[in-house]
Protein backbone atom coordinates (compact mmCIF):
# COMPACT_ATOMS: atom_id res chain seq x y z
CA UNK A 1 0.00 0.00 0.00
CA UNK A 2 1.27 3.29 -0.90
CA UNK A 3 1.02 5.97 2.02
CA UNK A 4 0.29 9.41 1.44
CA UNK A 5 3.08 12.14 1.40
CA UNK A 6 2.91 15.98 1.77
CA UNK A 7 5.60 17.76 0.18
CA UNK A 8 6.00 21.39 1.41
CA UNK A 9 8.94 23.20 0.00
CA UNK A 10 9.59 26.99 -0.16
CA UNK A 11 12.38 30.03 0.93
CA UNK A 12 14.30 30.49 3.76
CA UNK A 13 11.98 31.37 6.69
CA UNK A 14 8.84 30.83 5.10
CA UNK A 15 7.50 29.19 8.02
CA UNK A 16 7.61 25.80 5.86
CA UNK A 17 8.73 24.05 8.74
CA UNK A 18 6.40 25.41 11.71
CA UNK A 19 3.32 24.18 9.25
CA UNK A 20 4.93 20.62 8.16
CA UNK A 21 5.20 19.84 11.88
CA UNK A 22 2.19 21.12 12.88
CA UNK A 23 0.60 19.06 10.23
CA UNK A 24 2.37 15.69 11.30
CA UNK A 25 1.35 16.35 14.54
CA UNK A 26 -2.54 16.70 13.63
CA UNK A 27 -2.37 14.01 11.10
CA UNK A 28 -0.12 11.68 13.16
CA UNK A 29 2.33 11.21 9.93
CA UNK A 30 6.27 11.60 10.31
CA UNK A 31 7.93 14.55 9.54
CA UNK A 32 11.30 14.56 7.85
CA UNK A 33 12.66 18.75 7.94
CA UNK A 34 15.42 17.65 4.95
CA UNK A 35 16.91 20.81 5.26
CA UNK A 36 18.92 19.40 8.52
CA UNK A 37 20.40 17.01 6.28
CA UNK A 38 22.28 19.38 3.82
CA UNK A 39 22.69 21.97 7.25
CA UNK A 40 24.44 18.40 8.77
CA UNK A 41 26.60 18.44 5.64
CA UNK A 42 27.19 22.08 5.73
CA UNK A 43 28.61 21.99 9.25
CA UNK A 44 30.78 19.07 8.81
CA UNK A 45 32.55 20.53 6.42
CA UNK A 46 32.77 24.02 8.40
CA UNK A 47 34.25 22.07 11.60
CA UNK A 48 36.72 20.21 9.35
CA UNK A 49 37.91 23.76 8.80
CA UNK A 50 36.90 23.49 4.50
CA UNK A 51 35.22 25.16 2.00
CA UNK A 52 31.44 24.46 1.59
CA UNK A 53 31.70 25.44 -2.10
CA UNK A 54 34.51 22.63 -3.11
CA UNK A 55 32.58 19.87 -4.44
CA UNK A 56 35.32 17.15 -2.78
CA UNK A 57 34.82 18.74 0.61
CA UNK A 58 31.88 18.15 0.47
CA UNK A 59 31.62 14.62 -0.70
CA UNK A 60 33.78 13.72 1.71
CA UNK A 61 31.61 15.24 4.56
CA UNK A 62 28.50 13.91 2.97
CA UNK A 63 30.16 10.08 2.72
CA UNK A 64 31.20 10.13 6.31
CA UNK A 65 28.33 11.89 7.57
CA UNK A 66 27.68 11.49 11.39
CA UNK A 67 24.61 11.93 12.64
CA UNK A 68 25.21 13.47 15.86
CA UNK A 69 25.54 16.63 13.30
CA UNK A 70 21.57 16.80 13.60
CA UNK A 71 21.61 17.36 17.14
CA UNK A 72 24.41 19.91 17.22
CA UNK A 73 23.37 23.55 18.73
CA UNK A 74 25.46 24.75 15.78
CA UNK A 75 22.89 23.08 13.15
CA UNK A 76 20.40 26.25 13.44
CA UNK A 77 22.61 28.98 12.94
CA UNK A 78 22.41 31.43 10.18
CA UNK A 79 26.26 30.65 9.13
CA UNK A 80 25.33 26.79 9.20
CA UNK A 81 22.73 27.55 6.40
CA UNK A 82 24.93 29.25 4.64
CA UNK A 83 26.97 26.31 4.43
CA UNK A 84 23.93 24.10 3.79
CA UNK A 85 22.90 26.26 0.95
CA UNK A 86 26.28 26.40 -0.43
CA UNK A 87 26.90 22.11 -0.69
CA UNK A 88 23.49 21.86 -1.42
CA UNK A 89 24.25 23.51 -4.79
CA UNK A 90 26.84 20.43 -5.22
CA UNK A 91 25.07 17.44 -7.65
CA UNK A 92 26.83 14.82 -5.86
CA UNK A 93 25.70 15.66 -2.32
CA UNK A 94 22.23 16.02 -3.58
CA UNK A 95 22.54 12.54 -4.90
CA UNK A 96 23.66 10.82 -1.78
CA UNK A 97 20.87 12.42 0.47
CA UNK A 98 18.21 11.02 -2.52
CA UNK A 99 17.26 7.85 -1.21
CA UNK A 100 17.37 8.37 2.26
CA UNK A 101 14.78 10.91 1.71
CA UNK A 102 12.54 9.01 -0.70
CA UNK A 103 12.82 6.04 1.75
CA UNK A 104 11.51 8.13 4.58
CA UNK A 105 8.68 8.86 2.52
CA UNK A 106 7.94 5.51 1.42
CA UNK A 107 8.36 4.13 4.67
CA UNK A 108 7.56 6.53 7.34
CA UNK A 109 8.35 5.99 10.92
CA UNK A 110 4.42 5.04 12.71
CA UNK A 111 3.21 4.26 8.96
CA UNK A 112 0.82 6.34 8.56
CA UNK A 113 1.94 8.96 6.07
CA UNK A 114 4.98 11.31 5.99
CA UNK A 115 5.43 15.32 5.94
CA UNK A 116 8.28 16.35 4.10
CA UNK A 117 9.45 19.83 3.90
CA UNK A 118 12.72 21.21 1.80
CA UNK A 119 13.32 22.83 -1.43
CA UNK A 120 12.83 20.29 -3.85
CA UNK A 121 10.37 17.94 -2.13
CA UNK A 122 7.55 18.48 -4.99
CA UNK A 123 9.86 18.55 -7.88
CA UNK A 124 12.32 15.87 -7.49
CA UNK A 125 12.27 14.14 -4.47
CA UNK A 126 8.52 13.07 -4.19
CA UNK A 127 7.09 14.01 -7.55
CA UNK A 128 3.95 11.92 -6.77
CA UNK A 129 2.90 13.12 -3.50
CA UNK A 130 -0.18 13.23 -2.46
CA UNK A 131 -0.12 16.88 -1.73
CA UNK A 132 2.35 19.72 -2.59
CA UNK A 133 2.58 22.90 -0.80
CA UNK A 134 4.80 26.09 -1.62
CA UNK A 135 4.87 28.54 1.51
CA UNK A 136 6.14 32.35 0.82
CA UNK A 137 6.18 35.23 2.00
CA UNK A 138 8.27 38.38 1.42
CA UNK A 139 11.55 38.60 1.73
CA UNK A 140 10.97 41.55 4.24
CA UNK A 141 8.70 40.12 6.75
CA UNK A 142 10.70 36.34 6.37
CA UNK A 143 13.76 38.84 7.68
CA UNK A 144 11.58 40.17 10.44
CA UNK A 145 10.80 36.51 11.53
CA UNK A 146 14.10 35.42 11.52
CA UNK A 147 15.29 38.70 13.12
CA UNK A 148 12.66 38.33 16.23
CA UNK A 149 13.94 34.42 16.55
CA UNK A 150 17.03 35.03 16.52
CA UNK A 151 17.42 37.82 19.02
CA UNK A 152 14.94 36.28 21.07
CA UNK A 153 18.40 34.06 21.44
CA UNK A 154 20.91 36.30 22.23
CA UNK A 155 21.55 37.01 18.62
CA UNK A 156 23.10 40.90 17.91
CA UNK A 157 22.26 40.65 13.87
CA UNK A 158 20.54 43.47 12.65
CA UNK A 159 17.63 43.03 10.62
CA UNK A 160 19.22 44.50 7.68
CA UNK A 161 21.99 42.03 7.91
CA UNK A 162 19.22 39.30 8.04
CA UNK A 163 17.44 40.80 5.48
CA UNK A 164 20.85 40.43 3.35
CA UNK A 165 21.29 36.67 4.52
CA UNK A 166 17.72 35.55 3.45
CA UNK A 167 18.16 37.05 0.22
CA UNK A 168 21.90 35.84 -0.80
CA UNK A 169 20.37 32.69 0.41
CA UNK A 170 17.18 32.77 -1.99
CA UNK A 171 19.46 33.66 -4.53
CA UNK A 172 21.91 30.82 -4.41
CA UNK A 173 18.49 28.52 -3.75
CA UNK A 174 16.51 29.49 -6.82
CA UNK A 175 19.60 30.46 -9.15
CA UNK A 176 21.55 26.91 -8.76
CA UNK A 177 21.66 25.00 -11.92
CA UNK A 178 20.81 21.51 -9.70
CA UNK A 179 17.60 20.85 -7.99
CA UNK A 180 16.57 25.24 -8.04
CA UNK A 181 13.88 26.19 -5.96
CA UNK A 182 10.86 26.28 -7.44
CA UNK A 183 6.98 25.76 -6.77
CA UNK A 184 5.73 22.52 -8.90
CA UNK A 185 3.41 22.88 -11.06
CA UNK A 186 0.66 21.43 -9.04
CA UNK A 187 1.91 22.41 -6.27
CA UNK A 188 -0.85 25.55 -3.93
CA UNK A 189 0.75 28.67 -2.89
CA UNK A 190 0.54 29.48 0.72
CA UNK A 191 1.31 32.68 1.18
CA UNK A 192 2.05 33.85 4.73
CA UNK A 193 3.02 37.50 4.42
CA UNK A 194 -0.03 38.66 5.89
CA UNK A 195 -0.66 35.64 8.12
CA UNK A 196 -0.20 34.92 11.78
CA UNK A 197 1.02 31.47 12.30
CA UNK A 198 -2.15 30.04 13.69
CA UNK A 199 -4.24 31.62 10.61
CA UNK A 200 -1.44 30.30 8.28
CA UNK A 201 -1.66 26.41 10.08
CA UNK A 202 -5.99 26.61 9.57
CA UNK A 203 -5.03 27.31 5.77
CA UNK A 204 -2.55 24.96 5.47
CA UNK A 205 -4.32 22.10 6.75
CA UNK A 206 -7.89 22.60 4.81
CA UNK A 207 -5.82 22.28 1.42
CA UNK A 208 -4.16 19.14 3.15
CA UNK A 209 -7.44 17.73 3.98
CA UNK A 210 -9.04 18.49 0.55
CA UNK A 211 -5.79 16.95 -1.13
CA UNK A 212 -6.23 13.85 0.66
CA UNK A 213 -9.97 13.36 0.69
CA UNK A 214 -10.32 13.60 4.50
CA UNK A 215 -12.22 15.92 6.36
O1 LIG B 1 15.32 24.73 5.19
P1 LIG B 1 16.68 25.14 5.70
O2 LIG B 1 16.84 26.62 5.79
O3 LIG B 1 17.05 24.45 6.97
O4 LIG B 1 17.69 24.60 4.58
C1 LIG B 1 19.06 24.94 4.57
C2 LIG B 1 19.57 24.93 3.13
O5 LIG B 1 19.57 23.57 2.65
C3 LIG B 1 18.71 25.70 2.13
O6 LIG B 1 19.10 27.07 2.02
C4 LIG B 1 18.91 24.95 0.84
O7 LIG B 1 20.02 25.42 0.13
C5 LIG B 1 19.22 23.53 1.27
N1 LIG B 1 18.11 22.62 1.05
C6 LIG B 1 17.94 22.10 -0.22
N2 LIG B 1 16.98 21.18 -0.47
C7 LIG B 1 16.16 20.78 0.51
C8 LIG B 1 16.28 21.31 1.81
C9 LIG B 1 17.26 22.27 2.05
O8 LIG B 1 18.66 22.45 -1.14
N3 LIG B 1 15.24 19.83 0.24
Amino acid sequence: MTLPVIAIDGPAASGKGTLARRIAQVLGFAHLDTGRLYRAVGLAVLKRGEDPTDPAAAQRAVEALDLSLLEDPDLRSDTTGGAASKVAAIQTVRDALLDFQRNFAAHPPGGKGAVLDGRDIGTIICPDAAVKLFVTASPEIRAKRRFLELQAQGSTRTEEQVLTDIQTRDARDSGRAVAPLRQAGDATLLDTTHLDIETAVARALEIVRAGLGVT
